[in-house]
């Protein structure tokens, strides 16, 4: 969007609203008042001088100036390319403002929001899956359990969990796995914690209506013995140290991103080169989620988590 300052479409608003009054009200008054006057006149039986003529008729010509400067400058302000003034439209004003107090509440991005009012321009129309996005958001604030599970728990959408103490086994994450997912919280389909599983549905879900296909790890919370096994087989920094991981929490997953051939999309892939991903990477934090790895030394553009948690 070139005119990204909502004090000046604003006062593009107003000046386009001015210029218009001269242009239709301000003639339309004067052609009445020079009506009753001359209906006056008639009443009160004057005789028509020159004085009034030339009244009446300096009137009018001011009145044919303003229309004028007004029209030309209405011309002026409504040349295609002043992308100002298209968009200086009550309606584009508040759903500006509206996107503007969601990026101050950091509901979106600055980029959403723009992104977000070029298709309102270009389509004229509300783009309706944002506006659901913005409800999702509110949703996941409100996930509450203040009872402990798996050291996990959630409290207005932020995910509390035992930061891992050396020698002390029950802070290893991946402890309690093997109790999952038959463990209360953790009784989803692939035993992920079930605030985090929700928001990766959905998640998933979304990008499926948008014609991504997404599928999540079927493993859902990692024992601390695979974890282990991870750690000795794997490239050094590859895997999180055992004991460390957010996978052994259930509530981190491994993601895998198709392509439009119905493949999943080969490694050394991009957010353009797979759409799916992009569209992930882009999406993820309206759902309460994030991609912490993406600029890591081994770059994980596949890891998922919560995009707020807190060690207790
Ligand atoms: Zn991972």
């Amino acid at each position: 969007m070139n005119c990204n300052s909502l004090s000046l479409l604003n006062f593009i608003y107003y000046f386009k609203l001015s210029l218009g009054i001269m242009m239709t009200i301000i003639p339309v008054i004067v052609i009445e008042l020079i009506f009753i006057r001359v209906i006056r006149n008639k009443i009160k039986n004057r005789k028509v001088n020159t004085d009034f003529i030339i009244k009446q008729i300096k009137t009018v010509f001011y009145t044919i100036v303003i229309f004028f400067l007004a029209y030309s400058l209405n011309m002026v302000v409504n040349t295609p390319n002043s992308v100002c003034s298209m968009y200086a439209r009550k309606d584009i004003i508040n759903e500006y403002k509206r996107l503007q107090e969601s990026v101050n509440k950091s509901d979106i991005s600055e980029d959403t929001m723009i992104k977000y009012m070029e298709n309102v321009l270009n389509n004229d129309k509300k783009d309706v899956k944002v506006v659901k996005l913005d409800n999702k958001k509110d949703d996941f604030l409100k996930e509450n359990s203040t009872k402990t599970l798996n050291s996990v728990y959630v409290k207005n959408g932020v995910f509390y969990y035992k930061g891992y103490v050396a020698g002390v086994y029950n802070t290893y994450s991946g402890t309690n796995c093997p109790s999952n997912p038959l463990k209360e919280g953790y009784n989803n389909k692939f035993g992920y914690n079930n605030f985090f599983y929700n928001r990766l549905t959905t998640f998933i879900d979304e990008a499926s209506k948008n014609g991504y296909k997404i599928t999540m790890s079927e493993q859902g919370c990692r024992s601390y013995q695979t974890q282990v096994n991870y750690y000795r087989t794997m490239t050094p920094g590859r895997a999180a140290p055992p004991g460390w991981s957010l996978h052994g929490l259930g509530i981190a997953s491994d993601l895998e991103f198709y392509g439009s051939n119905g493949y999943p999309c080969p490694y050394g892939r991009t957010d353009k080169s797979c759409p799916s991903m992009g569209w992930a990477h882009q999406n993820a934090s309206r759902f309460g989620l994030t991609f912490p790895l993406l600029n890591a030394s081994y770059k994980e553009d596949w890891h998922i988590e919560p995009i707020s948690k807190q060690k207790y």
